[in-house]
């Protein structure tokens, strides 16, 4: 790197700093869970996406260790070398037969994380395009990992890129009227991941099969949490289609790591074939495989079930008894609940005052979020009382007073 290189680099970090912008890492010293320490403090947390509270959970710390006894600790290699083994087989039919219900020979591919797997699915898609022969639609408040996938996609294989509101699907229709790629595919969080709500997924499927696309949904806040078995939002909205790229994640409700696709089963060997996140990465340690099939017996089972339930009521509490003076509360029926302050620097302050008495919840600034739209984004996990809950809202409702006033001084 030239020296210039790390002269630019001190600038604009001093410059992010300058607008409130500068991220900072704080070192969590305990396991993740709705008690955290940080430093020498106790802090409640409610800003993770461990939806379920299985990160901690006692079988899955079981599993991780029988795994490792089992397969020891590293894959050593990459899948298609000699890095696939009976853990990842297990985990992947296990997978797929989650998803069968909803996408017709349905076969899943395990990913090391969410990120990869979006990348891998989208250029791999891009991959059966002639050139110029794709339009990709994206709808605009997409997770980053769908955003770069886009890019990729569309730097190979010059594709047309177009964003949609997902509140508003009409201008998705005008574009698609016009559109005459042979390839087209559409692009959705199933959970809006800063908000929320959820993808308008029947509809969009309805719009897929009308002009001959695919669609894709990535599923990482509803997997686990979302369905009567948590098998995600194509389980709750009783969908069925071969035209589904399914998405889910496994380090948010599933409490461990990883990522899958799930889609029909050409697709999945097609990926396997030409993916080149898949093909050119070092395969997850087996000890993860072999402890996300327990995660998955949980979910499906009645402990999962309970853990839902116990999601609904405080997501009902808080949308009940939470009302702000001036700020606004979503009305999102997920465990991601924010609250829009607007600026960064009411955020920082809000994110600084939790953080006084006792709360962990940072605030999300852009560009996770649009520019205007700082905010916290706060996160319940099945871990979580209802007593903690009326907790929170006491204290944020004292935080709302105090800023409001030294905002009108
Ligand atoms: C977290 C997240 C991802 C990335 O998954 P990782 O496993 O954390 O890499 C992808 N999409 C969405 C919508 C997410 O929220």
């Amino acid at each position: 790197m030239s020296f210039l290189a790390l002269q630019l680099a001190k600038e604009q970090i001093a410059d992010l700093e300058l607008q409130l912008l500068k991220r900072k890492l704080r070192v969590s010293q305990s396991p993740c869970d709705t008690n955290a320490v940080v430093g020498d403090r106790q802090l409640k947390a409610f800003c993770s996406n461990d939806y379920l509270g299985l990160a901690n959970h006692p079988d899955l710390i079981k599993a991780l260790a029988e795994g490792s006894k089992k397969y020891g600790v590293g894959s050593g290699a990459s899948h298609l070398i000699s890095g696939h083994s009976a853990a990842h087989e297990l985990l992947e039919k296990k997978l797929a037969s989650f998803q069968e219900p909803f996408i017709p020979n349905a076969r899943a591919l395990f990913f090391s994380s969410g990120y990869l797997a979006n990348l891998t699915a989208i250029t791999g898609f891009a991959k059966l395009a002639p050139r110029n022969g794709l339009s990709l639609y994206s709808a605009k408040l997409n997770h980053a990992s769908l955003i770069d996938g886009i890019r990729l996609a569309s730097a190979q294989n010059n594709a047309s890129v177009h964003l949609f509101d997902h509140t508003q699907l009409d201008s998705l229709l005008n574009v698609l009227k016009e559109d005459t790629k042979p390839l087209k595919l559409i692009v959705t969080d199933g959970v809006f991941s800063m908000d929320g709500d959820l993808a308008p997924v029947k509809e969009l499927l309805k719009i897929a099969e009308q002009h001959d696309a695919l669609l894709l949904v990535d599923d990482a806040h509803g997997f686990g949490v979302l369905g009567e078995q948590g098998h995600g939002i194509l389980e709750q909205e009783n969908i069925r289609s071969d035209r589904i790229i399914y998405i889910g994640t496994l380090g948010k409700a599933a409490g461990v790591s990883g990522a899958f696709i799930c889609a029909q089963d050409y697709f999945i060997e097609w990926l396997i074939q030409k993916g080149r996140p898949y093909i050119y990465s070092t395969a997850t340690p087996p000890a993860i495989a072999h402890t996300l099939v327990k995660s998955l017996e949980i979910i499906e089972g009645d402990e999962g079930k309970k853990r839902r339930a116990q999601l609904s009521r405080l997501i009902k509490v808080w949308q009940d008894e939470m009302t702000f003076a001036g700020w606004t509360k979503s009305p999102s029926c997920t465990s991601i609940q924010p609250v829009i302050l607007g600026s960064n620097a009411s955020a920082l302050m809000a994110a600084k005052l939790l953080d006084d008495a006792g709360y962990w919840i940072p605030a999300i600034r852009p560009p996770t979020v649009p520019v205007g739209s700082a905010r916290l984004r706060i996160t319940f996990s099945a871990n979580h009382s209802v007593d903690d809950v009326r907790e929170l809202i006491r204290t944020l409702k004292d935080i709302e007073q105090k800023i409001l006033e030294k905002n009108s001084t």
